[in-house]
């Protein structure tokens, strides 16, 4: 499992290669890509998957009808915090080819700075323009990723001896203090536009003509791979891992799941950094639609889509922010989740998790029978848990959900520690679930 962890992390720098990389992966395992254009038709036992934007869902079908055996569902996200390249501004200033960047989510910024960055995105085509995509639509444009090899970029921070007060904390400013340098001016053999000088070394990288791209998503990735770290190599170093563990897991349970009494159903949603109100999100009726066309495909009746709700649940599986060693009040020590101490239960009096009761002594006797211990997480009473995606997929279904993650340090930093066994305690526990 813990070649198919790395090899799953290096293949992913953004939301959409992670998309393109589970289609990949459950394409190997059987799953059948459906167009949500056309008329379903699905077979018990059978494996299908269905990909919106960047977000993906796959199930197996259940043996028994979804109305009486309902869904055990796994949900996960697909993106994560980030810098992006706003190359249509990029410039020809003070000797460097500069860009400046939009920010994505809730990145901790700093870390992104005097680091070998690389770009990674997709590039959107006419469809005749890009033979590797594979969209049916001959009206609709296909985004065909990418992802440049080698490092091209820095956002260097100032120098001390002109800032002599940053180690006092210092606030950067989004649009003014984080511009990508992407090379010296003019150096080069294209002496073209500074944004086309862009646009034309991702659009080699791609395969695709510079002036046949429609529009440019562009990404500043890290290059650094995946690593163990620590005396025994026990911890996992990435970036991303957050959520990119989690979709690891889910997906990986699934593909080696068989079929059951239940179907089973892994989700991976797009833009939950950015609130998930979108028409891939998990703030959107995706999931909803998938279950009611499955169960609809049996058995029309509304009654049938309402006792498949009814029995049905949901794991939400994102990242639990673990005890770190130099803030530990940051905590309540009873519900302080350490890495390498198993799967983390999260719950908020509030709801900004969806864990309710009955599934929550689901999840620990799931962890009981995989041999892991659970911990658990509640947030201090002076502090607001982060979102999940847990709270939109259940209030957007109407099925009872919770929320549960690897312990993870450093969260939505441009390199995310994590204990390898959560990861494969948690991805154990989601097989059992499935199964
Ligand atoms: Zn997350």
């Amino acid at each position: 499992m813990k070649q198919a962890l790395f090899g799953f992390l290096d293949a992913t720098p953004t939301a959409l290669h992670t998309a393109c990389e589970l289609v990949r992966v459950l394409s190997e395992h059987g799953f059948r890509r459906l167009d949500e254009r056309e008329r379903w038709d699905v077979r018990s036992g059978e494996r299908y998957l269905l990909v919106r934007g960047a977000s993906v869902v796959a199930w197996i079908q259940g043996q028994r009808a979804a109305a009486e055996a309902g869904f055990r569902i796994a949900v996960a996200h697909t993106d994560s915090p980030g810098l992006k390249l706003k190359h249509s501004a990029a410039r020809n200033q003070d000797g460097y080819l500069v860009a400046p960047v939009e920010v994505y989510g809730s990145p901790i910024v700093s870390t992104w700075l005097d680091r070998d960055l690389t770009i990674a995105g997709s590039l959107t085509v006419a469809p005749q323009a890009a033979p590797q995509a594979r969209d049916r639509a001959a009206l609709r444009p296909a985004a065909v990723p990418f992802r440049l090899s080698g490092a091209c970029a820095v956002i260097p921070n100032l120098a001390i001896h002109l800032n002599r007060t940053i180690n006092d904390g210092f606030a950067y400013n989004m649009h003014d203090h984080l511009h990508a340098i992407l090379g010296i001016a003019g150096n080069g053999e294209s002496q073209s536009e500074p944004s086309m000088t862009v646009l034309q070394a991702v659009a080699g990288c791609a395969g695709v003509e510079a002036d046949q791209v429609l529009l440019a998503e562009l990404y500043l990735c890290d290059t650094q791979p995946a690593a163990l770290t620590g005396l025994s190599g026990e911890l996992l170093s990435a970036s991303r891992l957050d959520n990119r563990a989690g979709c690891f897991t889910v997906c990986d349970a699934l593909c080696n799941s068989g079929a059951g009494d239940a179907t089973a159903m892994g989700v991976f949603f797009d833009h939950e950094e950015i609130g998930s109100r979108s028409w891939a999100g998990a703030d959107s009726v995706l999931l909803r639609h998938a279950i009611e066309r499955i169960v609809g495909a049996t058995d029309g009746s509304t009654e049938a889509r309402y006792r498949a709700a009814a029995a049905s649940c949901i794991i939400s599986n994102d990242a639990a922010n673990a005890l770190h060693p130099s803030y530990r009040d940051k905590h309540d020590r009873a519900y302080a989740p350490i890495l390498g101490g198993g799967p983390v239960l999260k719950s908020d009096a509030n709801q900004r998790y969806a864990t309710v009761p009955e599934l929550s002594a689901l999840f620990a006797q799931l962890c009981r029978e995989s041999g892991c211990t659970m911990q658990q997480l509640v947030s201090r009473a002076d502090m607001r848990p982060g979102s999940t995606v847990g709270p939109f997929s259940a209030a957007q279904t109407g099925i009872a959900a919770i929320d549960v993650g690897i312990p993870l340090l450093a969260m939505h930093s441009m390199r995310e520690t994590a204990a390898l066994t959560d990861v494969t305690a948690l991805r154990d526990v989601l097989l059992r679930y499935f199964r």
